[in-house]
């Protein structure tokens, strides 16, 4: 069973990857946590170009070609093999993240990075994705770290990310779970909790 978590930098997605983790373990399941960018060795190493200040003003197509490496390294190495041993795996961040940063975000089509993503991955879709919605005024209150090369990007960037996001949870509601990620984390966790337990095999 393969679960992704999306939403903007600071909607708390690793926070709810870890509450969830612990809640399907109890129920007996193994859970595997995984993230993109950056789960695999190639991928760290792919994540380290993505992020740094000093890739500043790399090509649009080369940053959504080196994203759809890091998942396609991810997918093969980590994310399939675990499926496939029976596991439940939980990413936080996945092919969403792409349309709505490379596409939504940047001027690239949002359709054409679904596209290439799906290559990627073989095809690879999750049985659910949960969509942490926070506002990025909220969302920046929640940094304690110095912002890496995407969290500098403008207001109106993030406005567009989170826009993107919607707009593929819309389009597919059977597969997409929205949460108002604004709400103290324990409440987050209950909504999805609720919405897993009707689903898990
Ligand atoms: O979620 P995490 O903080 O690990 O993501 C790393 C950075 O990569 C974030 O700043 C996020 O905005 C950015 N990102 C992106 N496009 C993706 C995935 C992540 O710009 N497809």
């Amino acid at each position: 069973f393969f679960i992704a978590l999306e939403g903007g930098d600071g909607a708390g997605k690793s926070t709810q990857a870890e509450a969830l983790a612990d809640w399907i373990r109890s129920k007996g399941h193994e859970v595997v946590v995984t993230r993109e960018p950056g789960a695999t060795p190639v991928g760290k190493r792919l994540r380290s170009i993505l992020l740094d200040v000093s890739s500043a003003g790399l090509s649009h197509r080369a940053e959504a070609l080196l994203y759809a490496a890091d998942r396609a390294e991810h997918v093969d190495t980590v994310v399939r093999p675990a499926l496939e041993r029976g596991a439940v795996v939980i990413s936080d961040r996945y092919i969403d993240s792409s349309v709505a940063y490379q596409g939504a975000g940047r001027d690239l089509s949002p359709t054409e990075i679904a596209r290439i993503n799906r290559w990627a991955t073989n095809g690879l879709v999750p049985h659910l994705t949960v969509l942490l919605d926070v506002s990025p005024d909220v969302a920046r209150e929640r940094f304690t770290e110095a912002p890496d090369r995407l969290e500098s990007e403008p207001a109106e960037f993030h406005a567009r990310v989170r826009s993107g996001f919607l707009t593929l949870a819309a389009a597919d509601p059977g597969r997409y779970l929205v949460v108002d990620a604004g709400q103290e984390p324990e409440a987050v966790t209950t909504v999805v909790r609720h919405h897993l337990d009707q689903m898990l095999p």
